[in-house]
């Protein structure tokens, strides 16, 4: 039976710590971190999502603004907005929920955000400081991941690591930091042949694919360190990772369920930002 890696448990410990840090930084600066959030439209998991990160910095004692925007807004309102709150001494981290609606170019809307307050590190001189090895924010849910190894004191110095997905947000910055810890790096991708012959050799093995329960037990090394980043919703409405939990679990060492497992470090690497963020 595989140890569960509990990100909900991992998570509460963490928002703990960072609730005294951000109470010490208020009480010695007597500034309050201010993270702004921007939904455009109405997408009802967005929405979800935007709710959960506005409730996490309150609960911290950061200060949070939500701007919900119309579906309909343009890309120039946008963009005037980001100035402003780029501009804005009380915010120290900007966030722009994904997806935009289409009309909308996110590639824009990433370069305008200020790096210095780019808590989800989208901003390619983010992304270039995180190839570099210097950088000052990591992206939230490659960052959860690390933050659960090392909390279970999950060694990755010179195990194979194999990440499936090579997205810009999770699997490449995943495979950069994993090689950071002196992990052996194997990047999987929709093109990758005998996938499973590469995944059955992992001793970490991290799925972001976006497909439910892709990652069967015969993909699985006895022993291996399974993270489902997968979020996935079945059609009777429940979540589901990457991963076939169920069978996975009986050959791994240690696991991620979904619920529970990567999901809730997300939002707290977004709070670790912002008061890295206000630190600076
Ligand atoms: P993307 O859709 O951007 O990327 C999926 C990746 O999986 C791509 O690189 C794609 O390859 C690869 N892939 C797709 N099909 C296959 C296949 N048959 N074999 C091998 N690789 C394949 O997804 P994201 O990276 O944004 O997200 C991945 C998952 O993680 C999703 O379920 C998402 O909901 C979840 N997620 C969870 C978060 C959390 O907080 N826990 C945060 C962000 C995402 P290719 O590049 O060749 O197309």
């Amino acid at each position: 039976m595989a140890i569960m890696i509990d990100g909900k448990l991992v998570s509460a410990q963490l928002r703990q710590e960072l609730k005294e840090q951000t109470s010490a930084f208020i009480a010695q600066t007597g500034v309050t971190p201010g993270l702004a959030v921007i939904l455009v439209g109405d997408d009802p998991a967005s929405a979800v999502y935007v709710r959960n990160k506005h409730r996490a910095c309150e609960e911290v004692g950061m200060y949070s603004a939500v701007h919900k925007l119309p579906a309909e807004t343009s890309e120039s309102e946008l963009l005037a907005l980001i100035d402003k709150l780029n501009a804005d001494d009380a915010i120290h981290g900007i966030l722009v929920q994904l997806p935009l609606p289409k009309h909308i170019s996110e590639e824009r809307v990433v370069l305008a955000i200020d790096p210095s307050k780019d808590v989800d590190a989208f901003h390619p001189s983010n992304v270039g400081k995180i190839m570099l090895g210097n950088y000052r924010f990591l992206p939230c849910t490659p960052a959860g991941v690390m933050a659960l190894l090392r909390h279970y004191e999950i060694e990755v110095e010179g195990k194979h690591c194999v990440v499936v997905g090579r997205s810009n947000i999770v699997g490449k910055p995943q495979a950069l930091l994993l090689l950071e810890k002196n992990g052996t790096v194997t990047v999987c991708h929709s093109r990758t042949k005998n996938l499973a012959d590469i995944t059955r050799q992992a001793d970490v093995l991290v799925a972001a694919v976006g497909r439910p329960r892709f990652i069967t037990a015969d993909m699985v090394k006895d022993g291996a360190v399974v993270i489902d980043v997968g979020i996935n919703r079945l059609p009777d409405g429940k979540l589901c990772g990457d991963v076939d939990f169920a069978a996975v679990e009986e050959k791994a060492a240690a696991i991620t369920p979904v619920p529970g497992g990567v999901g809730p470090m997300t939002i707290t690497m977004l709070l670790q930002n912002t008061l890295r963020a206000a630190e600076k």
